[in-house]
């Protein structure tokens, strides 16, 4: 059957502003790291797309190496692109990176070189079946590569229409400064930064949030629900359909599942309550509260997740006593 997405469903969504940028993406954004290999059934993942582009969700990040297989992310949501959403490619953010190891010898072993950084973007590009990506970014910083040619790669896939922007994730403050500093002289804009940040891990508040408005780069928060753990998903147990479970679930490891994190969880839990709202909902609101962050960036293994999860937008706000709640759960 075609699919006719939501004719509301720009009606009561959220964007923001990316930094400087003229960019805007939504506060929730939609990410395929797990769920979106071969070995989710394809009319799963349709599922799960739809729901996230009717609720207003208009931004998508992949990278070279999602799977499992590594590249078969790329590979089915270039299938779904253009099957489905042909139509509404200008209504799509699409995003992909590299620096994570992805095929055999020196330069398919990520990094930030020239040389891998291209060849991988041309790779992402035959997968999505895309001629260019809105959002390229340097998966991770590469300390055996000078920072001016991992500057020059991503500005060279900007001039030759790759890739609209460019971002880099896990990058830390100082470094975020310098990259910024080498795409200008470029003239380049870095247009956002992509870390790990949730109630659990707070590291981007030492200096990551500050460095990054100071370039004029917006930040997307990936884990904002922990992958999981800060949800109502493992308040009571580990149930069999979970995460962990699955291939490629052991990044949440057992150490993240210890019982003071599970504790912390529930309070937070009674918190989300008392705000009507569940734990997930508070969590991405949480991330959100900072209006540096400009999008959560979420994933799901159903509809009905990306469901409760949108429905975070509808309070943002917290009092000064509820964050003051929350800080005492939220250590790291
Ligand atoms: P989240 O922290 O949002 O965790 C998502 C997982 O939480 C889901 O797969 C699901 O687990 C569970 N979940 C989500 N919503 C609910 C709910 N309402 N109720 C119960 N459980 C729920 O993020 P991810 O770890 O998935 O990462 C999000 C994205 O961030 C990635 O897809 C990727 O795009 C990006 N990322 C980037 C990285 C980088 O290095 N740049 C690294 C990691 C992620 P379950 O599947 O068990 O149901």
């Amino acid at each position: 059957m075609t699919y006719r997405p939501d004719p509301e469903r720009y009606d009561s969504a959220h964007f923001r502003r990316v930094g400087r940028s003229g960019l805007k993406l939504p506060a929730i954004s939609f990410g395929l790291w797990h769920n979106f290999g071969d070995t989710t059934p394809l009319d799963t993942q349709r599922s799960i797309l739809f729901k996230a582009f009717d609720l207003g969700i208009t931004h998508f990040d992949l990278a070279n190496n999602y799977g499992p297989p590594a590249g078969s992310a790329e590979i089915n949501f270039g299938h779904i692109l253009k099957q489905d959403l042909a139509a509404y490619r200008d209504e799509l953010i699409i995003s992909t990176k590299a620096g994570w190891d992805m095929w055999p010898g020196p330069y398919g072993r990520g990094g930030g070189s020239k040389k891998a950084l291209l060849s991988s973007l041309d790779q992402s590009l035959g997968r999505l079946g895309l001629d260019y990506v809105d959002i390229f970014y340097s998966h991770r910083f590469d300390a055996e590569t000078p920072l001016e040619e991992t500057a020059d790669a991503l500005a060279q896939a900007v001039r030759q229409g790759k890739a609209l922007y460019v971002g880099v994730s896990s990058y830390s403050g100082n470094k975020t400064r310098e990259i910024a500093a080498f795409l200008k002289e470029r003239q380049v804009p870095l247009l956002i930064n992509q870390p790990a940040y949730n109630l659990f891990n707070r590291w981007v508040e030492k200096d990551l949030l500050a460095a990054s408005d100071d370039v004029g780069a917006g930040i997307i928060a990936f884990t904002p629900l922990a992958q999981g753990l800060l949800t109502n998903k493992y308040l009571n147990g580990v149930p069999q359909d979970a995460r962990v479970n699955r291939p490629g679930g052991d990044f949440l490891r057992p150490e993240h599942l210890k019982d003071e994190n599970i504790e912390r969880a529930r309070a937070l839990n009674e918190i989300a309550k008392r705000r009507g709202q569940s734990l997930a909902q508070l969590a991405i609101a949480w991330v959100l509260r900072d209006p540096r962050v400009t999008s959560a960036l979420i994933g799901a293994s159903s509809a009905r997740q990306v469901e409760e999860n949108v429905a975070a937008l509808n309070d943002l706000t917290f009092s000064a006593e509820e964050l003051a709640e929350i800080d005492r759960y939220a250590v790291e």
